[in-house]
């Protein structure tokens, strides 16, 4: 199986990049999608995946740039279908407030699909929500009205502690800015790609991917000029986090780029 990434931006598309979009695609075509951001589409149409098999999505959380591209998607989905198959059910997996988002864009653009669906959300623990939670509206099933092709969803709800039991060989991590900006990551909720390595030789991965690119940053160092920094920066960074780890080894992951993942033994 492999890892298709078709965008690695953060914060928004340009020419050159696309925002998070990324793919597993298993050994029988079968593919998970982790985050879609606006254009994913169009970057899906310039792999090699095959959009019909996408069988589930996980939405990783609810900013624009991992999600704006997720309802076009599906009435794309839904058009390329000739017929209603209303036992195809597409499986979308997200954070508390997905669910109405998915609900609403769909029913505000009179969209109707060829195939069912379904939102089940994480709920993370109560101290984990922003201060001004209850500010956002956030629950759709006020009403209990549910979108014509949409099935009832789970509720699931994480430990204790605010996570879910985590074991990977491969790690996927945002690197949005070097370590010398790392104040800056932090403010916004970012990485810088040590933090993402530390991560990675926390949960005993061997792999580490990075996207989630500032857009300061080019895709190589040949394409960056004068001040202009390039991902090659933040791939060395990580590289010299791991370096206590030899087990470890680390792929800064561009647009289009497909990673093949190996099964355990
Ligand atoms: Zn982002």
């Amino acid at each position: 199986m492999e890892l298709i990434f078709l965008g690695t931006a953060s914060c928004y598309p340009t020419a050159d990049r696309s925002v998070s979009c990324t793919l597993l695609r298993f050994e029988d075509g079968r593919i998970w999608m982790f985050d879609c951001g606006e254009g994913s589409q169009v970057q899906l149409q310039k792999s090699s995946a095959k959009p019909g098999r996408i069988e589930k999505i996980f939405i990783t959380h609810l900013h624009g740039d991992h999600l704006f591209g997720l309802p076009g998607l599906l009435c794309t989905l839904s058009n390329n279908m000739s017929e209603s198959k209303s036992d195809i059910l597409l499986e979308i997996f997200g954070p508390h407030g997905l669910r109405r988002y998915v609900r609403e864009c769909l029913s505000l653009s009179r969209s109707m699909l060829n195939f069912s669906y379904v939102v089940h959300e994480l709920i993370i623990a109560q101290h984990q929500y922003p201060d001004d939670w209850q500010d956002w509206k956030v629950d759709s099933d006020d009403d209990g009205r549910l979108h014509p092709q949409e099935i009832g969803g789970r509720s699931i709800v994480c430990d204790d502690n605010g996570v879910w039991e985590v074991n990977s060989d491969i790690v996927v991590h945002e690197a949005t800015l070097e370590e010398a900006l790392r104040d800056k990551a932090l403010e916004n909720g970012h990485s810088t790609p040590a933090m993402a390595a530390q991560f990675a030789k926390d949960i005993g991965a061997s792999v580490l991917v990075l996207y989630h690119y500032s857009q300061r940053y080019r895709q190589t160092a040949h394409d960056a000029e004068g001040d202009v920094d390039s991902v090659t920066k933040l791939l060395a960074e990580a590289e010299a986090a791991l370096s206590d780890c030899d087990s470890c080894s680390v792929v800064a992951s561009g647009d289009l780029m497909e990673i093949p993942v190996k099964r355990r033994e």
